[in-house]
């Protein structure tokens, strides 16, 4: 395990980062419908409502889990033959459907119209639609919307164009405030505020917060602090309402979160004394948490498929405080400008990919034969069956990973398969 970095001025050197490798081909992730999982338990004033097919709906439903006491926060408005065909007016009846909902659930101000890969093939207009609706609605509630559709996304990035649609409403602000970017579960939220107290650092939002109707305001003097990688587009629109980007790796394991604590202090102006004193004894409760899992996975040879944007970050914690090793580093896409930090962070060396071609990168790993794979839901089987041990990647989306408080349970997250198959091999 590597040292922790200073608590102070995190400078990357480009120089050693390794090169990148680009593949295209068949790709195999979900949607950015999926990411409505997340969002719909963060934003508790919201509403999703996926035009899409029964393909779509069906998706939605597996992945979040059918609701059956509670009124859930998503639904499908489904475009049947009629709509497709072009027979019905589909904008009439969009209408309808959001006016009928909203009239049934008063709870609701923020109605989020997520587009899918039908509603696309037959072009039909969200953006309007939700001007349209707002004309109607507003101020009582707020209708926004973005596309999740397969055609357009991976997984993560339904989060990432969720929040855009979000950001031209954003109210503007010359105040000097920190912004952090990205959904992060409540508890973390909670956790990670207390540190930014301690440091003096505030104000601080979270974006998006709790109820989709406050919104955080933007301007010159708003520093941005992503919390996950992909939320990419998001941030560059924030930047074109003037704020400015904090350059940092993210908040997984004692290190990243370390430097991620301290890119802000820096911009805050908060001296380094004050930040080791309260980051250090963090830093040092989250490094006992990770060693229970350490000799489980140290020299343990890792292959990450590309799956979630998260691949990068956490190749950078296995392997710097972890001790694994990287067969493979694959992302579906890497963007410099979120993932400059931990990129060069990596090994010498790394073998890392941008892009999917899943036929040659299973090629890879049945030659490699990782000692635990990270990949998505449909690639695990297959490979389990094989006798490799895998992880999913979209576990690493739904539970809590940031901060010094989930060092240890991320660590264990990747032990956990291992410790099963050697279970399993007694
Ligand atoms: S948006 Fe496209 S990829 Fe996603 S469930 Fe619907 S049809 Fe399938």
């Amino acid at each position: 395990m590597n040292d922790l970095v200073a608590p102070l001025a995190f400078a990357p050197s480009r120089a050693g980062a390794p090169p990148l490798l680009r593949e295209r081909g068949q790709r195999e992730v979900f949607c950015g419908l999926t990411s409505i999982v997340w969002l719909h338990r963060k934003l508790q004033d919201a509403f999703f409502l996926v035009v899409g097919s029964r393909t779509c709906a069906h998706l939605i439903q597996s992945a979040a889990g059918v609701m059956i006491f509670a009124e859930p926060r998503f639904g499908t408005a489904i475009l049947t033959d009629r709509d497709l065909a072009g027979i019905a007016d589909a904008n009439d009846e969009l209408d309808r459907v959001c006016l009928r909902l909203l009239e049934r659930r008063r709870d609701i101000r923020a109605l989020f119209l997520v587009g899918s890969c039908p509603s696309e093939v037959i072009k039909l207009d969200l953006a309007k639609a939700a001007e349209r609706l707002n004309a109607r609605l507003l101020p009582q509630v707020r209708v926004l919307a973005y596309s999740g559709s397969g055609i357009e996304t991976t997984f993560t990035q339904g989060e990432d164009r969720a929040l855009a649609s979000m950001v031209p409403v954003l109210p503007s602000t010359e105040a000097k405030q920190l912004v952090v970017v990205g959904c992060v579960a409540d508890v973390v939220e909670d956790q990670l505020r207390r540190v930014f107290d301690a440091l003096g650092i505030g104000p601080v939002a979270f974006f998006p917060s709790r109820r989709a109707v406050e919104l955080p305001a933007v301007g010159p003097n708003t520093w941005l602090l992503p919390a996950q990688p992909y939320v990419g587009d998001a941030v560059r629109l924030l930047l074109t309402r003037g704020a400015r980007l904090l350059e940092a790796p993210y908040p997984f394991g004692a290190e990243g979160t370390a430097a991620w604590f301290a890119a802000a202090a820096q911009a805050f102006g908060v001296p380094g004394e004050r930040v080791a004193a309260v980051t250090q004894p963090l830093a040092d409760r989250a490094r006992r948490a990770m060693g229970r899992y350490r000799d489980a996975l140290q020299g343990k040879r890792l292959f990450l498929m590309p799956d979630s944007q998260l691949e990068v970050p956490l190749a950078r914690f296995l392997s710097r405080e972890i001790g694994m090793r990287l067969v493979e580093v694959g992302t579906p896409y890497l963007d410099r400008q979120m993932v400059g930090a931990e990129v060069a962070l990596l090994p010498q060396g790394t073998r890392l990919y941008e892009g999917q071609d899943v036929d040659a990168q299973l090629d890879r790993v049945r030659a490699a034969r990782p000692d635990l794979t990270v990949c998505g839901l449909g690639l695990a089987n297959p490979l389990e069956a094989e006798g490799l041990a895998t992880k999913w990647s979209i576990e690493l989306v739904f539970t809590p990973i940031h901060g010094f408080d989930q060092a240890g349970d991320l660590a264990e997250l990747f032990a956990r398969p291992l410790e099963r198959r050697a279970r399993l091999a007694v």
